[in-house]
């Protein structure tokens, strides 16, 4: 099939109905539902982009299996060129939502290619393993797969691992193996995207690790969202299907999250990836390196997002003729900072590059490991600097039926600003609105805060992993060396 387009992805949707609670109601086609209409709308587009002439090369390469053009996030980059390749496809991507759709299909294409370039890994407990992960992974690139994953178990009791919840069935885990495949019964907390996406990825978490007894929670394998007992528990959506003026965001952007219910699903053999050694599942994101290329791929959503508000913030600052106050050029500074931090992060993570034990050209693990430590401080403190800027401009919103109905007079003459009538100027107000203050702007805070992980643990894991020796043997020869000076009596003060 190759790289698809919208109406192909959306077909697909429609084709394969699942079981998605939302709002009180079953939806099985969730093209068809309120909730999720605008941002399929949005994915559909990005589909289509790979079919945009002008950006065609960047977006797909010829499959090594059918010589059809298939996505470029699927490539496994055996050279610098390929690597920029794919930067440059996952930029497009990103730009297209400005960031706010952090679960676009690339994200767990990158995961996917990684795994199946170290299938070995995956075969080290049982060859059927490696196999199933390399005939996987050319299923999703042939059939330009919308992939996300689900990772960590539910949030009950975090002092104890999941075998020492109160129901041992909390958490999804292994019941019985048939002779089709293993019978999973409990639930997982989260998948963004999880209702929309055609497959879904049920992968141990890289931060979470537990002891023996939890080995029948240890396990990584893929199916479709539409197979049986798979069941979708959404929040409420925030697309209130409003015009794009009144909600410029969450008309467009609303990736929904569920938690994810396994009813007693079979989980065929050949999806099965991990199985039987919790070692070697809880080790998979980083031994395979698919955090790093997930990581590479988060880096084109954290600078097109921080682009994003470094012009919202400008267009602020112009508007409302801000521009004299000193601390207004500090808070729009803090952003460029940023900004450029993201891009000097990438570029240092893509110049370091370097073939891994798979044959794969990975981006350097440093800097990416600093960014995605940075920018979950980064994010609140940008969308904080909105409202800060902002202030009660954030409040004076009326909507698109307020300023075509009888008072729009009074909103012509009211809303205007030093450099902005007042449509352009409420317009620019409702995204600022959108971005820093609505449930649909909360919650991408809420997003940049977790979604690669918990903030404390991935700290803990750069703190335990990181080589520091090299520095404290440095900091403890230049401490040497002053205490031989001393004894030497050549300490000159
Ligand atoms: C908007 C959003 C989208 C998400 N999308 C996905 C997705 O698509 N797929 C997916 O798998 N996950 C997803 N996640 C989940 C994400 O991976 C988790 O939020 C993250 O790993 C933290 O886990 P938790 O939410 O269970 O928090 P918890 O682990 O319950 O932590 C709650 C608090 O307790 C503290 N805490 C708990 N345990 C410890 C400990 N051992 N040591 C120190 N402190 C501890 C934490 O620091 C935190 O402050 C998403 C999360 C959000 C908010």
């Amino acid at each position: 099939m190759g790289a698809r387009t919208g109406e192909e992805f959306l077909r697909g949707l429609r084709e394969s109905p699942r079981e998605v609670y939302i709002e009180g109601d079953l939806v099985r086609d969730v093209t068809e539902h309120r909730a999720f209409r605008n941002v399929l709308g949005s994915l559909a587009h990005l589909y289509g982009m790979q079919h945009d002439p002008a950006i065609r090369a960047d977006m797909t390469y010829p499959s090594p299996d059918s010589g059809d053009l298939v996505g470029t996030p699927y490539m496994q980059p055996r050279t610098k060129d390929d690597l920029l390749k794919r930067s440059r496809a996952m930029s497009h991507w990103a730009r297209y939502s400005h960031g706010m759709m952090g679960r676009t299909p690339d994200y767990l294409s990158s995961a996917t290619m990684a795994f199946a370039a170290a299938k070995d890994y995956f075969a080290s407990t049982d060859a059927r393993f490696g196999e199933n992960v390399e005939r996987y992974y050319r299923h999703a690139r042939e059939n330009d797969l919308c992939l996300t994953h689900t990772l960590i178990n539910p949030q009950a009791n975090r002092t104890v691992g999941p075998s020492g919840q109160a129901d041992p069935f909390l958490a999804a885990r292994v019941v019985k193996e048939t002779d089709g495949g293993i019978i999973i019964r409990g639930a997982r907390m989260l998948a963004t995207l999880g209702p929309l996406a055609d497959e879904i990825q049920v992968f141990p978490s890289t931060v979470v690790k537990t002891g023996p007894e939890d080995a029948p929670y240890a396990f990584g394998f893929v199916i479709a969202c539409d197979t049986p007992g798979l069941k979708f528990i959404c929040r409420e959506t925030y697309d209130l299907n409003r015009t794009r003026h009144d909600h410029p965001l969450g008309s467009r952007f609303e990736e929904m999250d569920a938690v994810v219910i396994f009813d007693d699903v079979l989980v065929p053999w050949e999806r099965v990836f991990l199985y039987g050694d919790p070692e070697l599942a809880n080790g998979a994101f980083g031994a395979t390196n698919a955090v790093i290329h997930m990581a590479h791929q988060v880096m084109a959503k954290n600078i097109a997002k921080t682009e994003f508000m470094l012009g919202l913030v400008s267009l602020i600052v112009e508007t409302i003729a801000i521009e004299p106050f000193q601390h207004v050029h500090e808070k729009v500074a803090e952003i460029i900072i940023g900004l450029e931090t993201m891009r000097a992060l990438r570029s240092a993570a893509e110049n370091d590059a370097q073939l891994d034990r798979w044959g794969v050209m990975t981006p350097a693990r440093g800097p990416l490991d600093a960014a995605r430590n940075l920018y979950p401080k980064l994010y609140p403190r940008f969308v904080e600097i909105v409202q800060q800027l902002s202030a009660s401009g954030l409040m004076a919103t009326p909507t698109e039926a307020d300023i075509n109905g009888p008072i729009g007079p009074d909103i012509e003459r009211f809303f205007t600003a030093a450099r902005a009538g007042s449509r352009e100027r409420i317009a620019l107000f409702r995204l600022a609105w959108d971005t820093a203050v609505s449930s649909f702007g909360s919650r991408q805070v809420l997003y940049e805060r977790f979604f690669f992980g918990d903030p404390v643990r991935m700290a803990g894991a750069l703190y335990n992993t990181y080589d520091k020796q090299p520095y404290m043997d440095r900091v403890r020869a230049f401490i040497g060396e002053g205490i031989t000076e001393s004894a030497n009596g050549d300490d000159t003060g």
